[in-house]
Formats: C-alpha cells, structure tokens, sequence
C-alpha cells in the first residue's frame, strides 16, 4: 500500500480552501482503504512564522485535530501524528541541510510569496522559516511518503523534496521513494476577500467550525463584481468568489447556471446570490459540525494523537536508522 504523508500547520482552525484545496481527496483517499495515511499536525512549522505566539499554535493542535475528525477522517484508519513529538524529522532536517543550496532556497515562490505577505519579515527573514521546505522534506520522508495531497502553493516544496531524495539517493543509495503532489479539485480556492488564496493568515477565511451566523455574516459582506453598483448592473461571474463558492459547494449546478446566467445579464442582486450561497455552505457545514459535537472530549483527542504519535514515531526510528546506516554515520 502507498503511503500518504500530508498535514497542516496549527495556526488557526482549517477553512473551506483546506477542504476543496486538500482535505476532501484526503478523506476519499482514505475510504478506498488502498493507502497508508499518515497525517501531521506541523506544530514546529507552525512556530517558524509564529515563535512569537506559542499560546496560538498549543491551542490549535486541538483545533485541527477536531477540524480533521469532523471532516471525517477516521483515526483508526489514519495515524494521525504530532510533528514535535518526532525528533527525528528535526534530525533528518539537518542532515538534508547539506544538500540544498541557499540560492535554490531563494529561488521558491511560495516562500518568496509568504515573505511578501508578512510585515514582520521585511526587516529580517528566519533561518528556521526559510528553510521550511528542507524540513517539510524531512515531513514527508520520515514515514516514506510517496502521494501528498496538497493545495498549489505546497507544489514547489514537493519538488523540492524530490530534489533532495534524488540527491540523498544518488550519494548515500537509495532510501527514499520520490514522492507527488496530489492537487484536490480546488487547487487554490479564493479568498472571501477575493485575494487569490483563503488563507488563515490573511483574515478571508470560512472556517469549517464557523456556526450559522458566522456564515450568515461573512456570505454577506464577501467580495463580489467590484464594478458592479446596481443590481440591474450586468455583473461578471469569472473571478467572483461568490460563484466560485457557488460552483464548489452548490449541488444544484442548474440553480448555479440559471443565477449566473441572470447576474451576467443584470437581473439578480448581490443580495439573493449571497443568501443562496449562505444556504449552502451551511447545509455543507452540517454533517461537519454533527461529527464535531461528538469529539468535545479532550481527553478522547488526547488519546487519538498519542496512539498516532507512537505509530509514527516507530517509523521514523526505523527510517533513521536506514538513513545513518547508509550514511556511513558510526554506530557506538
Ligand atoms: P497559513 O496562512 O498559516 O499558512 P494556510 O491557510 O495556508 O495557513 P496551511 O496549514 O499552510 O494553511 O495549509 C495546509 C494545506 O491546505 C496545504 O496543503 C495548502 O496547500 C492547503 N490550502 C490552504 N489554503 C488553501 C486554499 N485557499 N485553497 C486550496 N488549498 C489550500
Ligand atoms: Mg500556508
């Protein structure tokens, strides 16, 4: 069976571009019941950009770890993992450090993007967060990875994982299977904000715990046809959140066809769009939000991360020690 390796940052709870973007084909990936799943809360991804906050990522592992269980990932079937409980990753991480270049390093859009975005770093830019990708590499080899589901923007560090076991492989023998990215049906879904990205870090966001009037609130004042003033306005529909959302979460596609139809020709308000739309996503929240009131017991999420934990930290020793060996490390 193919191992899966994929994960999430603890920074927030997960949001609907997680779940078209990446948690979806998880969740289907894993009722074929033809992989191996693990699946990583990255706590010590999370504090590259978040050192600052520990509070913030301590309190979000519960968070995604409940989010996980209410999309219905079910944890006797997934081993479900904690990264900082794996030392080993950090000690792969060390050793892949030599075989990366700096300037391949400066090279990474999602890296340069993620600079770009936050303020904190114009004046000085972590060693720990630049070099996320070398150890995002260590993530998916340590248990073998070969398919990760991920969203775009996690593409280039994919093939910088690639990178590094075709590297390790043709210096020290092979190891490592390469591994690939695995795009959901929604590769980069847009913010409500009409950003190119939902992303906790930039507040445009539809969390999968968000409750009915959250919804109900975020639908309506969300980003739409900024040319458009009037309702009788002919409106665009391409690049418009509120029909993307409708396309990726509305199961009646001729309802989607017949309001952009009208809108493109004027005759229907943001107003109508938005309520339907709100509907919705709230009727695709519910069986999310059942599962959720059934894992409100800390002490059951406890139990689940650590019996995911030891799993994965018996695989990690095991690769470890096929790494030193074949790095010639001396054994005493
Ligand atoms: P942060 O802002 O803290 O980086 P994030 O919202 O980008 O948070 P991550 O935990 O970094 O979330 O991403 C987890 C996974 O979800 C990755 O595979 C990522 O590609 C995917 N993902 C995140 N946002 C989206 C989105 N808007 N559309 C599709 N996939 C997404
Ligand atoms: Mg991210």
């Amino acid at each position: 069976m193919k191992r899966i390796l994929t994960g999430d940052r603890p920074t927030g709870p997960l949001h609907l571009g997680h779940y078209v973007g990446s948690l979806k084909k998880r969740v289907e990936l894993i009722k074929s019941g033809k992989y191996d799943p693990f699946i990583m809360i990255a706590d010590v991804q999370a504090l590259t950009d978040n050192f600052d906050t520990p509070e913030k990522v301590q309190e979000n592992v519960w968070q995604v770890l409940q989010d996980y269980l209410a999309v219905g990932i079910d944890p006797n079937k997934a081993t479900i993992f904690l990264q900082s409980a794996i030392p080993e990753i950090a000690e792969l991480t060390v050793f892949y450090a030599n075989l990366v270049s700096i300037s391949r390093l400066e090279r990474n859009p999602t890296v340069k993007d993620e600079i770009k975005q936050k303020d904190k770093f114009q004046k000085a830019v972590p060693l720990g967060f630049f070099m996320y990708p070398v150890s995002q590499a260590a993530d998916i080899t340590i248990v073998k990875g070969e398919v990760v589901p991920v969203g775009e923007d996690q593409l280039p560090h994919i093939e910088q994982t690639r990178e590094i076991v075709r590297k390790f492989n043709s210096i020290y023998g092979k190891v490592f299977p390469e591994p690939e990215g695995l795009v959901g049906e929604f590769p980069r879904l847009i913010g409500t904000d009409g950003n190119a990205k939902m992303s906790k870090s930039l507040g445009n966001t539809i969390y999968l715990n968000d409750d009915e009037e959250t919804v109900n609130k975020k639908v309506m004042t969300m980003y739409t046809d900024p040319n458009r003033i009037h309702a009788n306005d002919p409106g665009k529909v391409e690049g418009n959140p509120v029909f993307i959302y409708h396309d990726a979460f509305n199961k009646n596609t001729e309802e989607v066809k017949e309001l952009k139809e009208r809108y493109r020709k004027g005759k229907v308000g943001d107003v109508e769009v938005k309520k339907k739309l709100a509907v919705v996503i709230n009727e695709f929240l519910e069986p999310i939000r059942e599962r959720r009131a059934k894992y409100e017991d800390k002490n059951l999420l406890v139990e689940i991360l650590r019996d995911g934990t030891k799993k994965a930290k018996n695989v990690a020793e095991e690769t470890m020690r096929e790494v030193k060996d074949s790095m010639k490390l001396v054994r005493i």
